[in-house]
């Protein structure tokens, strides 16, 4: 893909993103479009960052530190956002990385977490992941520990909780996620929504997603593992 139809696709995404929230009378302004850069290389990357955008996402912390440390150094006022499952002997690496943390789903790693924040004075925002399909093989906690396991992170541990983050089952319509999703976070006081991705970020922005995390819609299909 040339680097003219990458900032294209991303001036799409963010043209629709803009219009499902005026049809829904939100306030386009509100909506963050997290770039999801996983399995590409800085090369594909850079360009979007020269062309201005900042918010990105990555949903393993290894193959984060390989690309990102050497991009940030270009652009300091890059938002990196952990989106996938993390482990705790990861979580010194992911603190030192990351901006941004949308995969808390456990206990522990909400412990072993707040700890290497406080080492490191690093106190970074997260997210409480929601599974929200109760699917066996998905990370998160399930809808009906939501609002507890958000409490004890923030009562217990510390930690700044801004919002809940959910990926839907692949074979199920969204939008029922969606919005259990955004009653979760209103029962639990929460103000932000990670929800959304390239098949659905619009139907995700008219029930209330503050972020979208899209991939294949701007970067094009991911390369082969
Ligand atoms: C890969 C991924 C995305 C982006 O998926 P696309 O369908 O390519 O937009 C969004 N969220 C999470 C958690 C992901 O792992």
């Amino acid at each position: 893909m040339t680097d003219t139809a990458l900032t294209l696709n991303l001036e799409e995404v963010r043209s629709r993103i803009a219009r499902a929230a005026r049809e829904a009378e939100r306030d386009p302004g509100e909506i963050a479009l997290i770039a999801v850069s996983k399995m590409f290389p800085a090369e594909r990357i850079a360009p979007l960052l020269q062309a201005g955008h900042r918010d990105f996402g990555e949903n393993r912390v290894q193959e984060a530190a390989s690309k990102w440390p050497e991009l940030r150094e270009r652009y300091e006022d890059v938002v990196l956002r952990l989106i996938g499952p993390l482990q705790s002997n990861k979580a010194a690496d992911a603190v030192a990385l990351f901006d941004v943390i949308e995969s808390v789903d456990r206990e522990k790693i909400a412990r072993v977490l707040a700890a290497e924040m406080e080492k490191q004075n690093r106190p970074l925002p997260v997210y409480v992941q929601v599974n929200t399909g109760e699917e066996p093989q998905k990370a998160g906690v399930t809808p009906a520990e939501a609002v507890t396991f958000a409490k004890r992170c923030r009562e217990e541990h510390g930690l700044a909780v801004e919002g809940l983050m959910c990926i839907p089952p692949q074979d199920e319509p969204p939008a029922p996620h969606f919005a259990l999703l955004h009653e979760l976070a209103r029962e639990a006081g929460l103000l932000k929504l990670s929800m959304g991705m390239s098949a659905d970020y619009e139907a995700a922005v008219s029930l209330g997603a503050t972020s979208v995390r899209v991939g294949s819609g701007i970067f094009g299909e991911r390369p082969p593992k």
